[in-house]
């Protein structure tokens, strides 16, 4: 029996030479959760950001507003510093809310949304007849007589076959992102994408798009799921379908915007730096309450935790919510460029830019060694649920500090499955966001920066 005491005794002190105390952190982290998951506020930031603030487009005055909410909530949260980073972003307004209609015999109504930063159709609207591909070989195969003077819909289906979600995604947003000038190249003069969508309803989902300055710049829209069905079939019985599309959408001059920063000193590597985040910019319909709402709130209240429970990181742990990520990028930059003017040390940057849902994991990029050891606190995860640290995944705001300075990045991974039925759309409100697993998120990375911060990486 002594043995057996003495054994455990020696694991336990080899445990806290090497920086690992697991009895100790298990506690700490229980106190985290049990504490988060009673007087978090992350939820009722949530409920203020999206219900009195509402959706906030980079350029955009709620955009403004919810600055200034954010510096004085990261302030009343208890942060040593909380400061402005000035940035200049793009100002895209929708206009007029959109007219577009099938020709078929009748008019048909279609629910439509401009993909952001596109271009309107101008006063008068386009009608011409629809062209429909499946996907961008289809186009590719025809003449440009054949595309000339048409709308071209692009039918690419959300692959439902993938488990996590994710990976569905990349392959549609090609096309939210390039088929309009793919069109305008063989002379179409507008396009209508099938929403990057997961959802068996007829809510359009927007998102960026980028025109090749080779091609005219052509109108560009996303339809519902039941609307491309129902266009899908139309074409496929008819020698021909028309469609009428009226956009109003125009791109404005650059506004002056901030990103919004919040930190704890460190009280012995004040000099290494943690930071995590979201973007507290979002698409204007809808709430931006998943995206990214919910990664903004959880990064504020992971500070406060810390203050609350009086925890004392022993690096610096930094909440940056970035501005413009969605048709941009403008804050992600604007922040690794201070980085570099203030020769900052960032030894951790980590995005919360997948939705407020039950997080499963941390998808990290770093070197081997990094991953050991953060893969080697796994255990201290377990109990919460949250056991995936395999895969690499990161965040887009957080990705200029990997390509510039080889910081090591992670990303917070939630539960995916319905992520998609809402991202970019009128169904990204407040009410889809479920307050214990908002909760859980920002208990994933109060632990994760409460590890870090204590045991370095
Ligand atoms: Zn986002």
């Amino acid at each position: 029996m002594k043995k057996v005491i003495v054994f455990f005794f020696l694991v336990f002190i080899a445990a806290n030479v090497h920086g690992q105390n697991p009895i100790k952190d298990s506690a700490t982290i229980k106190r985290i959760s049990n504490h988060v998951l009673t007087n978090a506020h992350c939820y009722e930031d949530l409920r203020y950001l999206c219900k009195q603030i509402g959706n906030r487009i980079s350029g955009s005055a709620q955009a403004e507003k919810a600055v200034y909410w954010a510096k004085k909530t990261l302030e009343e949260a208890g942060c040593d510093r909380v400061y402005l980073e000035e940035v200049m972003v793009p100002h895209w307004v929708r206009g007029e809310e959109e007219a577009s209609y099938i020709i078929n015999g009748r008019k048909i109504p279609m629910l439509v949304s401009s993909l952001g930063n596109a271009v309107g159709t101008g006063n008068n609207g386009v009608e011409a007849e629809l062209l429909m591909v499946n996907n961008m070989d289809e186009l590719e195969r025809l003449s440009d007589a054949e595309v000339k003077g048409k709308i071209v819909f692009f039918n690419h289906r959300f692959d439902q076959t993938n488990v996590n979600t994710f990976s569905s995604y990349g392959p549609c947003v090609y096309y939210r992102w390039a088929a309009p000038s793919k069109a305008a190249k063989k002379g179409a003069v507008a396009a209508i994408v099938r929403s990057v969508s997961s959802a068996d309803d007829d809510k359009p989902h927007t998102g960026s798009m980028s025109y090749d300055a080779k091609y005219q710049k052509i109108a560009a829209i996303a339809i519902g799921n039941k609307t491309a069905d129902l266009l899908e079939k139309e074409i496929g019985r008819q020698e021909s379908v028309k469609a009428y599309i009226r956009t109003t959408c125009q791109m404005l001059p650059d506004v002056k915007s901030y990103n919004v920063i919040g930190e704890i000193k460190g009280t012995e590597y004040p000099k290494e730096i943690i930071a995590f985040g979201g973007h507290l910019d979002s698409w204007d319909i809808g709430e931006g309450a998943h995206d990214d709402g919910a990664g903004v709130v959880e990064a504020i209240d992971v500070l406060r935790t810390f203050k609350q429970l009086n925890i004392k990181p022993k690096r610096t742990i930094r909440a940056v919510l970035w501005m413009n990520e969605e048709n941009g990028l403008r804050g992600a930059k604007e922040y690794a460029r201070q980085t570099k003017l203030k020769n900052e040390n960032h030894i951790l940057a980590i995005e919360s830019d997948a939705g407020g849902a039950t997080p499963y994991g941390f998808g990290l990029i770093m070197s081997p060694e990094k991953k050991k050891k953060v893969q080697s606190w796994s255990q201290l995860f377990y109990p919460y649920n949250i056991y995936n640290f395999s895969q690499e995944h990161g965040g887009a705001d957080v990705n200029p500090l990997k390509r510039d300075f080889e910081t090591p990045v992670m990303g917070l991974m939630p539960d995916s499955h319905r992520y998609f039925d809402m991202h970019h759309s009128a169904n990204d409100v407040f009410e889809n966001v479920h307050r214990r697993e908002l909760a859980m998120g920002t208990i994933a990375i109060t632990m994760m920066v409460y590890l870090v911060s204590f045991y370095g990486l």
